[in-house]
Order: C-alpha cells, then sequence, then structure tokens
C-alpha cells in the first residue's frame, strides 16, 4: 500500500504547472490535534508530538518581510495547541498580515483551550471551520462520537464573538469534505442547505462554505485500501479532471511549510514529503530572498483531487 501513495508523487499524467506570484504562506504547525478523524490527510491526533518551534516561526516573519506576504494560513493538527501560537499570530497581525486560522471547531470548547475564541476574535483572525456536514451523525462517524455538539458549542461561541456577524469583521467560513469516496456536491447548493439548517436548529451564522474534495492520501488513502475502493476513487478523480481548473490550483500562489521549516508545493505534497517543485528538499530559511514566480510545481496523481469537477482548493470549489 505504502509502495502506491508514494508512486502518486513520482509518476503521473497529471499536467506540468508553474507558479504565479507568491502571495500566501501556509503554514503547519503540527500533527497534535485533540480529535483523530478518519478522513484526515495529515494523520493529526492527540499522540502526535511534532509541533513547530519559534526559530521556525521567526524564520518565517523574517519571510513574510522580505517576500511581503500578505496571508499566513496557519494549519495543522490543532494550531492552536501549538504553544507559540498566540505569540506567532500576535507578530503577523502587528505586520497588518492577514491570517486565517484553520479550526477544529471542537477546540474552542476543549478544556485548557477556552482563551482561543477571545484571542482569534481580538486579533481579527479570519477562521476557517471544519464541519464536514451539518448532520450530527455523518460528522459523528467521520470525527469520532460526540464531535458534532461539541463542533456546534464552538461555533456558537464563534458567533457570540462575532464571527459570522453581518459588519462585524471577523469571518467564519465554514468546510465540508464528503464522507463518502465521491465528489463534493455544488458549493453555492450546499451553502445554502447549511445556512438553512444551522441557522434554524441552532441559530448559527456564518459567511461561506468551502466544498472540498478528500485528497487520496495518507489516512484517508489507507482506509480507501481497506475498502477496496482506493482504484474507484483515483479513476473518479481523474474522469472528472477540468483543465480551465488548472490556472486557479492553490499551489500557484502558495507555498506550504512543515513543522520543520521545509517548504512543499502545497500541504498536500508536504504529506507525501514531495519537496518544492518535486527537487530536493529545502527550507523557508534558504528562500528568504528566492524569487519563486515561473518555477515549476512538483505534481502527482493526487493532484487529480484538485482539478476534479468544480475544483477544489483551501478556499473551496475553484468555479
Ligand atoms: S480535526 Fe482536522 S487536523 Fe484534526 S484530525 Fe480532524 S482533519 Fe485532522
Ligand atoms: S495537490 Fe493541488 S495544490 Fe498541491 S501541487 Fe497538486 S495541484 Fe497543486
Amino acid at each position: 500500500m505504502a509502495d502506491v501513495i508514494e508512486q502518486q508523487a513520482g509518476q503521473t499524467d497529471f499536467p506540468a504547472i508553474r507558479r504565479g506570484p507568491l502571495h500566501t504562506l501556509q503554514m503547519n504547525l503540527g500533527y497534535l490535534c485533540n480529535i483523530a478523524c478518519t478522513h484526515c490527510h495529515v494523520a493529526a491526533g492527540p499522540k502526535r508530538t511534532e509541533l513547530m518551534d519559534w526559530q521556525t516561526m521567526a524564520t518565517a516573519l523574517a519571510f513574510v518581510d522580505a517576500q511581503h506576504i500578505t496571508t499566513v494560513d496557519v494549519t495543522g493538527g490543532s494550531p492552536e495547541m501549538n504553544p507559540h501560537f498566540r505569540d506567532f499570530v500576535q507578530c503577523l497581525r502587528e505586520r497588518d498580515v492577514h491570517v486565517i486560522d484553520r479550526c477544529n471547531p471542537t477546540i474552542l470548547v476543549e478544556p485548557g483551550y477556552e482563551w482561543s475564541a477571545d484571542f482569534l476574535a481580538a486579533h481579527g483572525v479570519e477562521v476557517i471551520a471544519s464541519l464536514p456536514c451539518y448532520s450530527a451523525d455523518n460528522v459523528d462517524a467521520q470525527r469520532g462520537k460526540g464531535v458534532f455538539e461539541a463542533s456546534i458549542a464552538g461555533l456558537e461561541k464563534l458567533n457570540t464573538r462575532g464571527y459570522g456577524q453581518a459588519n462585524s469583521g471577523l469571518a467564519l467560513n465554514l468546510v465540508y469534505n464528503p464522507v463518502a469516496p465521491v465528489l463534493p456536491p455544488d458549493q453555492n447548493v450546499l451553502e445554502a442547505d447549511y445556512r438553512r439548517f444551522l441557522g434554524a436548529r441552532f441559530g448559527l451564522v456564518f459567511n461561506h462554505l468551502f466544498t472540498l474534495a478528500n485528497m487520496p492520501i495518507q489516512r484517508y488513502a489507507r482506509a480507501l485500501m481497506r475498502d477496496g475502493e482506493y482504484g474507484a476513487y483515483m479513476q473518479l478523480l481523474k474522469d472528472a479532471y477540468r483543465q480551465d481548473n488548472l490556472a486557479s490550483v492553490m499551489c500557484r500562489g502558495l507555498i506550504s511549510v512543515d513543522w520543520q521549516g521545509h517548504v512543499h508545493d502545497c500541504d498536500f505534497n508536504q504529506m507525501l514529503a514531495l519537496p518544492l517543485g518535486g527537487g530536493a528538499p529545502i527550507t523557508l530559511g534558504a528562500l528568504i530572498d528566492a524569487d519563486l514566480a515561473g518555477r515549476s510545481i512538483g505534481v502527482g496523481d493526487h493532484c487529480y483531487g484538485c482539478t476534479a469537477g468544480q475544483g477544489s482548493s483551501c478556499g473551496g470549489a475553484l468555479r
């Protein structure tokens, strides 16, 4: 099984693509998470110990300054569980950099993290919160028992701080990904369904829903293999390939940094240990003055997950 997953990064008929101007730095602050979802492409969980240190964050701040980065997108694991999370966000906001927190909303009600909703609101951090379905059964099946209830409680906490409310300036976007190995449904239609259901049932408000395709890598690839569905899912992604999505795949404008400071073209390549441009491993510190625009991007079969159907990126559908 591992051979097949490694092969994805090495041999592919996915088209060659190149970088455009760099505007976003995506930082994986570590694999520690308070829950362990079956679809998690970083295989995060409560027993993971990998966490980004302050030295790597300081290098990231130097990179932000030198490259005029406008957005830093922090992810994990649960990024709030990194002990330097607050200092790092504060330094970025002092530079007027837009910060996105990819938040699993259960962390907002996790004992020890009661500070998180107030902190995010006080620093004007955009929250992108995962809620893979508005059905409690589906969420609990994918993420674990009780996760739906805790997620709703976390989102309520954000709403009370102003998140998702008109004219508050505090953006709350939700993320959906399918439970079954199928493509996500139409983003606009599903957003309307989420808005209706979460509003009527819980009084929740949010700005947008992002629909993401599940990437056939790591824990999700292993689950597909176990169920004999890996080949069919890959074929589904390839059959739904749309060339017009290529122009806007997220790797054109961002780089992804792992917890040790190694740089990749995106979070998915990071999980496949595929270095920036498919070349030799390189750290952020070595790229501070580099001009990355025009450089080639390291691709693999998993890239079909970004170009299938309406397309998929960390900001949802591409079209
Ligand atoms: S909450 Fe997110 S990071 Fe944590 S295990 Fe689930 S998918 Fe992975
Ligand atoms: S997985 Fe998507 S974002 Fe990553 S390199 Fe491939 S096309 Fe780009």
